[in-house]
């Protein structure tokens, strides 16, 4: 089917909810895309974030096609080795507690909300200005802003976005809060780093008076930052946080996990989901969770991460790069979603704009120094036409 029957059938026949680039992708392989005509491009977007591992790593695939063999799906109304397994290895790699699987990262959001609600019932929500939780209601209704909140009032109550400053987040928890849900790095808001003063005025407010520290790490996870997930940068702990993207190696999985204190919150009956936790995204986020935290993986995306930043602060018209590790945010004096058309048109570079002047980078973690030089040269080039 060539592109012009792809975008007639759209026309027809898709909810138009997505503005769509005109490009159909076909085959993909590590930090390289192809489309239907067989042009090659460099994706440093990922998908958003969420084939770290490259285009159909061969791990990922083998496992994911070793499971699908073998069996597809049962329910969580049995035992399955794969998702025990990977609660597991997601406890015991960062906050110690228990998992709840879903299988979208809005989802994983949901679970949270819900989660701190039963532990305080009837409290309320310190969400950050600028912030990107979700989709579905709750996960809308902890997203401030005006633009996707407005056609689909009244949303969840008990929801209130501060600034993100240590003043005003201390300020904004009491006695009734229930959590405060922050990422550690905004993603969709434009890539910007919240300060380590900032998350540690949470903490204190959120220990003083009884309310959950929620980190969204969906996009900030899986190694994303040059850590497996970005907490672990910024010497504060979470009660408990959300993960999804990046975790399944390309397939769809979300997880809430918490800490200790919240791990025992929700019993049967409370939450569920028919897919959850199935047989083959739990074996594919097993193995990616298993390259994803070796330590010189993870020194590997620290290092490539530097030189991307290096390398995009000496192109002409960057004006600042934020981020961290292969998370990187370019606040241009052009706009960004002209320079991200040349690039996807003219250079064959995928990125993504998240506002009219932030071009937003988010390598493959596999990405080669090479890779970088290559897009770094494709990016100046969309820069200067
Ligand atoms: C993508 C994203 C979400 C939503 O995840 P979906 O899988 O699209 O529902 C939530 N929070 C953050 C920080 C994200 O980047």
């Amino acid at each position: 089917m060539s592109l012009q029957e792809l975008q007639e059938l759209e026309r027809t026949s898709v909810i138009h909810s997505y503005a769509r680039q005109p490009v159909e992708f076909v085959r993909g392989e590590g930090t390289r895309l192809w489309d239907e005509q067989g042009n090659e491009y460099l994706d440093f977007l990922c998908g958003i974030s969420v084939t770290n591992l490259g285009h159909c790593h061969p791990r990922v695939v083998e496992a994911v096609r070793e499971q699908v063999g073998r069996l597809m799906h049962v329910s969580n109304l049995f035992y399955t080795e794969p998702a025990m397994r990977l609660a597991q290895a997601l406890s015991q790699s960062s906050l110690g507690g228990k998992v709840f699987f879903c299988n979208s990262g809005a989802e994983a959001n949901e679970a949270a909300i819900k989660l701190a609600r039963k532990a305080r019932p009837a409290g309320e929500f310190v969400v950050a200005l600028g912030a990107f939780h979700g989709r579905t209601y709750g996960s809308l209704s902890a997203t401030p802003q005006e633009a996707k909140q407005a056609p689909f009032a009244p949303l969840v109550p008990g929801f209130r976005a501060v600034v993100a400053t240590p003043e005003a987040l201390a300020a904004a928890v009491d006695e009734r809060t229930a959590a405060v849900l922050i990422e550690p790095i905004q993603g969709e808001g434009g890539v910007h780093v919240l300060s380590e003063e900032c998350l540690q005025a949470a903490r204190a407010a959120c220990d003083e008076h009884g309310a959950a520290l929620i980190f969204d790490e969906i996009q900030t996870g899986m190694g994303r930052t040059g850590s497996l997930w970005a907490y672990e940068q910024t010497g504060v702990q979470p009660d408990a946080m959300t993960v999804a993207k990046a975790l399944g190696g390309g397939l769809p999985i979300g997880a809430l996990i918490t800490g200790e204190r919240l791990a025992d919150v929700l019993q049967p009956g409370d939450h569920g989901s028919t897919f959850a936790g199935g047989l083959t995204v739990a074996a594919a986020a097993l193995t990616a969770l298993e390259l994803t935290a070796e330590e010189s993986f993870l020194d590997a995306v620290r290092e490539q991460g530097k030189r991307l930043a290096e390398g995009l602060a000496r192109l002409p018209h960057v004006q600042e790069v934020r981020g961290r590790g292969l998370m990187l945010g370019c606040e241009l004096d052009v706009p960004a979603p002209d320079v991200m058309q040349r690039a996807l048109f003219e250079q064959r570079l995928v990125t993504n704009a998240t506002g009219p002047t932030t071009l937003r980078l988010l390598p493959p973690l596999t990405v080669t120094a090479a890779e970088i030089d290559e897009a770094l040269e494709r990016l100046a080039a969309a820069l200067e036409d």
